[in-house]
Order: C-alpha cells, then structure tokens, then sequence
C-alpha cells in the first residue's frame, strides 16, 4: 500500500522525553525531573489565571500585548520587540524556522538542551556538537566549528542539564568572534536564578546587536510551567521574521494575564531564588560528603544538580533507588550522560529525603 513518506530528517529526530511523574509501578512520588518551581506558583499569578474563566469563547490577543509591555517595562526594552511562544520552546524552533534550512548547521555544546537538535533536525539542518569542558561550555569550541554554513548557534546560560555558568566576557567574547550572519542564541531559561545584580550580558547584546535573539521563560522561577508562557527579545528584524511562521494565537489569555502577574510578584521570585540558593548549596555540600564514593556534583548556578556517578554506585542503581524511595529524578542516557541524574532543588523535605537516601544506596553500593 502507498502511504506518505515523512522527510528523512524528521525520521532522524529522537523524540524529546520529558521528565516522568510517576513510578515504573504507576506510583505517584516526589517529582524532580523536570527543574519546577519548589515553591509552587505565586498567588497573584494564580489569582489572574483564575480570572480567565470568563469568555472562553474568545480569542486571545494575538500580539500578546500585554505580555510584550510588561516584560519590556520590567527589562527596558521595546516592547515591539518582545517575541512571545507557547513557553520558550516555541521561539526556539521559531529560530530554527526562519534562519536555518537544509544543509545548514546548527552549533550547540555537548551536554547542552536537547530542544537544539531536534529544532534543527526539524527544519533539515545538521546539528553540530561543540565539545564541553569538563561538562561547562568552551567558548573556544563553540568557535571552532562554524563554518560558512553555521547559521545559529544555541546556547543555554545557565545550562540545561549540567547547570554550569558561562561568564558575561565569555558571552561577549563568543559574540564578537561569530561572524555577524550567525544568530547567537542566548536561552535564560534559568537566569532568574542566578544572583541578584548578576547577568551574562544577553539582553544588552540582543538590544544593541543584528544578531542576538535572548529567549525567556516562565515556566522555571515563575512556576508557571503548565501555562506555556515564554518569550524573547532580538532586533526588530529578527523578531518579524519570527511573527511570520508564528502560530496566530500561540499564547492563551489564562497564559498572558498569569505571566504578567507572576512578573509583578517579585517577592515571590525573590523567595524562590533564595530557597534554591540555600538547598542548592546544602544538597551539593551533603553530596561531597559522602567522601570517596565517586559520587560529584558538577557546580550548579540553576534550579537543579547534576550529579555525576563515576563509583561503585551507577546512575542507574541511583535512578532506580530514588525511585524505590519515593523521588524521580531524571536519568539522561539519551544524552550521553548515562552516568549521570539531574536532580531538581525541591523543598526542605525532599532535599533531606533525597539526600538520606543517596547516602544509603552509596553505603549499600560499598
Ligand atoms: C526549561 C527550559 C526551557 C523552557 O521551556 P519552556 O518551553 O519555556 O517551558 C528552555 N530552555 C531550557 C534550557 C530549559 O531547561
């Protein structure tokens, strides 16, 4: 029988697998898979995506107008350049779609996103890896391998999943030595969490450069994961590009009044920020005390660990032992890091319970 042939690079994609909420056994445990918010949303957030319940019948406001002046009022920007996607997924493969095709390449570093590559794979590009540095991203590296067909190159600061930090002169430097018809990626998915006054640059580069699109969430530090609400800032000409292949309505009304409550609870944020601080460091240094069990926490600056298991204890007797104690966490085979889980900053609770464990599967392992 004849049946539609998908095109061969669709066929090479590997699926995205997001983290899992539930047990091999269908259990329902502490989820910290997938970097949510510890604390949940804030109450005013919640309060204006309530107050969506009335004209369901509506569409929402395709340009997202109230989502471009808030976030543009909070960051000083122009909000006629604000890009905004069902969560920032969206503008990734938006940046794919409008400047990268068939042949092209797409630079991203090894143990980065694993949105990049299926991005680029989706529109017939070839994804290039970029070595790490000891799990953080080599600038040099990135530079190394563009070539004439370089098109974008992605980059997560902090990164997802080692949670390393790429400082502002090293971001100024990977931007001055791309060639200027190279679109510079710069996803903050994270950058909320880094310290108060602390910042790599990209939004000055994407408002002052032709080539520098930043992305932004509200699905980490907001807690707003469920709504889909991201955005991204970049030149006026990059952004219209971006509209073009945009889905009409791509962001909901429930989604645009809670994004811009959450912007306006900074107390919360403030709070989210300094609860990941504080059990960020407590579960690193309760990891580096289990003395020599080859068990090390790659330094993190986001909302989660990445914690290597190079010992007697595998990541996968790991993965599985959390589970069995009642906490998922993600194990990342699929990307190289087969010995190696991310582990979300939860609450007080789930730290210590995750914690109490490790150091049991690491006693039991010898
Ligand atoms: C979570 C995450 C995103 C955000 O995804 P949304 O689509 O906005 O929910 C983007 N980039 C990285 C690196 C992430 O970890």
């Amino acid at each position: 029988m004849l049946a539609p042939a998908p095109k061969p690079w669709i066929m090479e994609i590997a699926p995205y697998v997001p983290g899992r909420a539930t047990t091999d056994d269908g259990r329902r445990v502490v989820k910290l898979s997938s970097n949510e918010n510890a604390l949940g949303t804030s109450e005013a957030a919640r309060a204006a995506f309530a107050s969506a319940a009335d004209n369901l019948e509506r569409y929402p406001d395709a340009s997202g107008t109230m989502v471009r002046e808030a976030t543009a009022a909070k960051y000083g920007l122009d909000p006629a350049r604000v890009i905004y996607g069902n969560g920032s997924d969206e503008i990734l493969h938006l940046a794919a779609g409008a400047f990268a095709g068939p042949g092209d390449e797409v630079i991203f570093v090894r143990y980065g996103f694993s949105v990049y590559e299926i991005a680029a794979r989706r529109v017939g590009a070839v994804p290039v890896v970029a070595p790490d540095k000891d799990y953080a991203t080599d600038v040099d590296a990135i530079l190394g391998h563009v070539t004439e067909r370089t098109r974008i190159v992605y980059l997560a600061n902090p990164n997802n999943p080692t949670g390393t930090y790429t400082p502002r002169a090293e971001i100024a430097r990977l931007h001055a030595n791309l060639p200027g018809t190279v679109l510079l990626v710069l996803d903050h998915a994270y950058a909320e969490y880094l310290d108060i006054g602390e910042d790599d640059g990209g939004l000055e580069l994407a408002k002052a450069a032709a080539n520098v699109l930043v992305t932004r969430t509200f699905s980490k530090i907001h807690g707003l994961a469920a709504e889909r609400i991201g955005w991204g800032y970049a030149s006026a000409a990059i952004v219209e590009a971006l509209h073009r292949i945009r889905l009409p309505f791509n962001i909901t009304i429930a989604g645009q009044r809670a994004a811009v409550a959450a912007l306006g609870d900074s107390a919360f944020v403030d709070r989210s920020r300094a609860h990941n601080a504080k059990w960020r460091t407590w579960l690193a240094e309760q990891i580096a005390s289990l003395g020599n069990t080859g068990i090390r926490a790659i330094p993190s600056r986001a909302n989660f660990l990445l914690v290597l298991f190079e010992g007697r204890l595998t990541a996968e007797a790991a993965y599985k032992g959390l589970m069995e104690a009642g906490y998922i966490t993600r194990w990342l085979p699929g990307q190289q890091l087969g010995h190696g889980l991310r582990i979300t900053i939860g609450t007080e609770a789930d730290m210590r319970g995750v914690a109490e464990a490790l150091r049991r599967l690491a006693g039991q392992a010898g």
